[in-house]
């Protein structure tokens, strides 16, 4: 089937009148044929997004909300075949896919119920008869440029805060993942949203991406996606004038000190590194555990890795799908050969040859040990099915080695020890940190992103996705 660009409430075929066909990374089978659409599409969606504006920001917050709700409506009751296409499209197992449909539906009615909060402050004058407030004003059209690994979630957490504050959008799905924004787009096409308020152009980021990052009517760019795409987008849009917002990667820890329940620790472990096959900005990629009981954690490590199904994400016992491309696939391979001359392979390290997944990216979950903490592979996110194990001598050491990267998403501490989870609170760069749980994990109300150079700008979601999606207007008032 061939797709289209989504441009002023219509569905429009690319100028260039090209195509890319899109393919499963379990199967290689054709999903569909996806525009590979130019500058002049983008410049068409930007100018429809630019002509819905005034008419969307007029609008009350309460009548924006409804729209969310009804888009959340329609995302839920189709659910199960959304679902369903993201795991065919991007390889994570089918509870996976649904769980993030699901988790988009909330994202939508979250920033519903946002139409209900104050946005502003009342700030006392020196003057009696004066009266100074805040408001929040919503910024213009904004480009909203989104990656594979969460195709529904991601594009809804970006669409949700951007439209309930009065923004219109464009957004530029990754090349990978079209079809998933198809949904998105036939579900506010359905909600019956204003035309031109909501866009979506299909293409390459170098450009459609591009031309989102340059034109003078976007004023702001939410991007997610690695760091050296990231910071050229930073840099082009800000001096260009943009506001930016940009969550990138992460090589998250998970400590793991030696009162810790080992069973419990090795499951979060597992499940914190190869959900997702790996492929989470937040998993769990540097295992850092106290000398104590290195050999008992490493054993049940390895135990359970071996046991973990592989396979066909369809299949309701498949724990792990495939890498998202061969690209992807053959990255993390050479990252697994670097790690062969510099660690130890407790498992994996290799492709799954089984004949039946013959055609798909299928990776096997590998572990290694390392001494090395300068390792390469103990520094660069992996973004797939791998990971390092790591000992220290004592917390002082593991939280000096788990600080040890450029990265500072997400970290996460096992221990029974009040004061030392207090401790690793206060010391760990990351700007999320758990506590006896797994480095992954968001909730739409809750406040997303990092430290160091995994993010820049407002973070994302819950209360603080005003800060992006609005500026502020300061207003005195004498009577
Ligand atoms: P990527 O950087 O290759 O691409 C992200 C998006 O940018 C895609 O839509 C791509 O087409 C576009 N793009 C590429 N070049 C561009 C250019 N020159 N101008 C404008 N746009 C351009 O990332 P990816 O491979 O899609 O996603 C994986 C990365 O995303 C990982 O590094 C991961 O850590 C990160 N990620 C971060 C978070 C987070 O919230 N921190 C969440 C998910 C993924």
């Amino acid at each position: 089937m061939r797709y289209s660009n989504y441009i002023n409430g219509e569905w429009l075929e690319p100028v260039s009148g090209e195509y890319k066909n899109n393919t499963s990374p379990h199967d290689n089978q054709v999903i569909g044929e996806f525009p590979a659409s130019t500058e002049a599409d983008t410049k068409e969606a930007i100018d429809a997004a630019n002509r819905a504006f005034p008419g969307w920001k007029k609008l009350s917050y309460q009548q924006r909300g409804a729209y969310l709700l009804k888009a959340a409506e329609i995302l839920d009751k189709n659910a199960e075949e959304i679902g369903r296409d993201l795991t065919i499209e991007e390889g994570k197992t089918l509870k996976e896919g649904i769980g993030e449909t699901r988790r988009a539906v909330s994202i939508l009615k979250y920033f519903a119920g946002e139409a209900m909060q104050p946005t502003g402050n009342v700030i006392p004058s020196s003057n009696p008869e004066t009266m100074i407030y805040t408001k929040r004003v919503p910024l213009g059209p904004i480009g909203l440029i989104t990656p594979w690994n969460f195709p529904i979630a991601i594009p809804v957490w970006k669409m949700a805060p951007a439209l309930i504050y009065g923004n219109t959008v464009v957004i530029k799905p990754a090349d990978l993942t079209p079809k998933c924004v198809y949904h998105i787009m036939s579900a506010f096409h359905e909600a019956g949203l204003p035309k031109g308020v909501v866009n979506c152009v299909f293409g390459r980021g170098s450009i459609v991406g591009n031309e989102l990052v340059e034109n003078p009517d976007i004023k702001g760019i939410s991007f997610t996606g690695s760091n050296p795409v990231g910071r050229a987008i930073q840099e082009k849009a800000i001096a260009k004038g943009k506001k930016v917002q940009l969550e990138m990667g992460g090589k998250n820890p998970l400590v793991v000190l030696a009162d810790a329940d080992i069973d419990k620790a090795v499951d979060l472990a597992i499940k914190g590194a190869y959900q997702s096959t790996g492929q989470k900005c937040t998993a769990t990629s540097r295992v850092i555990v106290e000398n104590g009981i290195y050999e008992n954690f490493r054993d049940g490590l390895i135990e359970r890795t071996q046991a973990l199904k592989v396979g066909d994400p369809l299949s309701n016992d498949t724990f792990m799908g495939p890498s998202v491309s061969k690209n992807q696939y053959d990255s993390v391979l050479s990252m697994i050969e670097q790690g062969k001359k510099v660690g130890e392979l407790l498992c994996g390290g290799g492709v799954v040859e089984e004949s039946s997944l013959d055609k798909g990216y299928y990776i096997q979950p590998t572990i290694f040990a390392l001494s090395d903490q300068n390792a390469r592979i103990a520094k660069e996110e992996i973004f797939g099915p791998v990971f390092s194990l790591l000992t220290a001598a004592d917390y002082r050491e593991a939280v000096l080695m788990a600080n040890d990267t450029e990265f500072g998403l997400s970290a996460s501490i096992w221990t029974n020890n009040l004061n030392r989870a207090q401790q690793f609170i206060d010391q760990i760069d990351a700007g999320m940190v758990h506590v006896n749980s797994e480095t992954a994990g968001a909730e739409p109300q809750v406040p997303f992103g990092g430290m160091k150079n995994s993010s820049a700008g407002p973070r994302e979601q819950g209360k603080t996705a005003i800060e992006f999606y609005t500026q502020v207007k300061t207003v005195y008032y004498d009577q």
